[in-house]
């Protein structure tokens, strides 16, 4: 091996984990499909908005501890920002970064007024009490609420968050506002002016592109073996909707690890327990397997629906899915990208599968600030006919300029959002 590529191993791997570098290399890359201009391309790169706080919180054994959280807005011209809050112990203002950037790509390849943003604070939630995750939770939003706003911006749950958080968030606000603003967050509580739908919306549209990419591939839903790794909101959701369009779900996991059965998994059950630790390990018709072990299966559509990086270029050879849906932000390194390209496998991008959460929100906003809700049926039927409409959008862009799904889709995305920075011009 040369010097140099010794000298540049290390960045590599850098590169691999660091979200925000992975967000700007394949920004970059689709800019060069747009020819997209330098200066413009500069304007896009650069998160428009940063804020990180460090905040007291009164812990249930008298001590106090300070967090550490950010909110991060991306590029502002197509409407409010719009993101979820993450509350992780590996939460990284550059991973923040990321998050906001992919945000904004996604709202503009649904085509809904928003741009990117996204929060987090550094902790574990499973070892906060509910009391201190209610403190920590109103705390940071007094904190960043000089961002956040039913205008300005509107945050949605994300990993390690949920409708009651989302509550607490709307408390606040309308605490310190002196009146009652369901519009400031989504995915709240349908009882304080959530939507219909919200909760399952992810997993419904992840649904809906794995149907419309294996129709691509020749098969349907109907007996197709589907791995899922992650059992949270969106992998959950996902794996109830599947069963239900007739998919033998043979594998799903949490953090402690997966299990695997190739006949399929009494789904139906394991929803009873989703959500409480060790749900999964005291099934009792199944294969203990690892997570690792869960994204090398032998099926047809593998869905990465926990965190970011978990497919490199390591483990990419070893992928025996026909087809990978993104229900995650960012499982898929572009490196691990260019390996199943050449391998085959259609990849279904994030920014596209994942988008029926942010479409749902976008309605439960517009649900909030008309004070009128729908029918859960309609709210459905809404997010599915904006899911196929993209896919073939996507599919048809990908086509015309012979690149995959996930350029396909940048492209879409870079391509609206430079055009209103555009259109717009530069103040002053
Ligand atoms: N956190 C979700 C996402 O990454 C939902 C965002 C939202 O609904 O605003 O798409």
């Amino acid at each position: 091996m040369s010097q140099t590529m010794l000298a540049a191993e290390p960045k590599k791997r850098q590169e691999e984990s660091n979200a925000y570098a992975i967000a700007v290399r394949q920004l970059e890359a689709a800019a060069h499909y747009l020819n997209l201009d330098r200066s413009l391309l500069e304007v896009l790169k650069h998160p428009r908005r940063e804020l990180t706080v460090n905040f007291p919180v009164k812990m249930d054994d008298g001590s106090v501890r300070v967090f550490t959280g950010y909110r991060v807005h991306h590029n502002p011209a197509r409407g409010p920002a719009k993101g979820g809050i993450r509350y992780h112990p590996e939460v990284t203002l550059d991973e923040t970064r990321a998050l906001a950037m992919w945000m904004t790509w996604k709202c503009a390849v649904v085509n809904i007024p928003y741009s990117g943003a996204k929060g987090g604070v550094v902790c574990d939630p499973k070892r906060l009490s509910v009391h201190e995750l209610e403190n920590l939770t109103r705390r940071y939003i007094t904190e960043i609420s000089i961002m956040i706003g039913p205008e300005s911006d509107i945050p949605a749950p994300d990993v390690g968050t949920n409708p009651q958080v989302m509550a607490w968030i709307m408390d606040t606000y309308s605490m310190h506002k002196g009146y009652t603003v369901p519009a400031v967050v989504t995915g709240k509580p349908i009882a304080i002016g959530g939507s219909e739908g919200r909760l399952e919306a992810t997993g419904r549209g992840v649904c809906v592109v794995a149907h419309e990419a294996a129709k691509m591939l020749g098969f349907t839903l109907e007996g197709a073996r589907v791995a899922i790794q992650g059992f949270g909101n969106v992998g959950s959701a996902t794996a109830k909707l599947m069963h239900q369009a007739g998919a033998k779900v043979v594998a799903v996991s949490d953090v402690r690890g997966g299990i695997y059965n190739p006949n399929g998994l009494d789904i139906p059950s394991l929803l009873h327990c989703a959500g409480r630790d060790g749900c999964l390990q005291a099934y009792r018709d199944a294969e203990l397997i690892t997570n690792e072990q869960l994204l090398e299966l032998d099926c047809d559509i593998l869905v990465p629906a926990a965190l970011h990086g978990v497919i490199t270029a390591r483990n990419a050879p070893n992928i025996k899915a026909r087809i990978v849906v993104e229900a995650a932000n960012g499982p898929v390194t572009p490196d691990a990208d260019e390996i199943l390209d050449e391998m085959g496998v259609l990849v279904v991008p994030d920014i596209l599968a994942n988008a029926g959460g942010v479409i749902v929100s976008y309605f439960e906003w517009v649900q909030d600030l008309q004070a009128f809700f729908w029918e859960e049926e309609e709210v459905n039927a809404k997010l599915e006919k904006a899911m196929r409409k993209s896919f073939a959008h996507v599919v048809q862009t990908a086509e015309q300029n012979k690149v995959n799904l996930r350029m396909g889709a940048y492209i879409i995305g870079v391509k609206r959002v430079a055009e209103a920075t555009t259109i717009r011009g530069i103040y002053p």
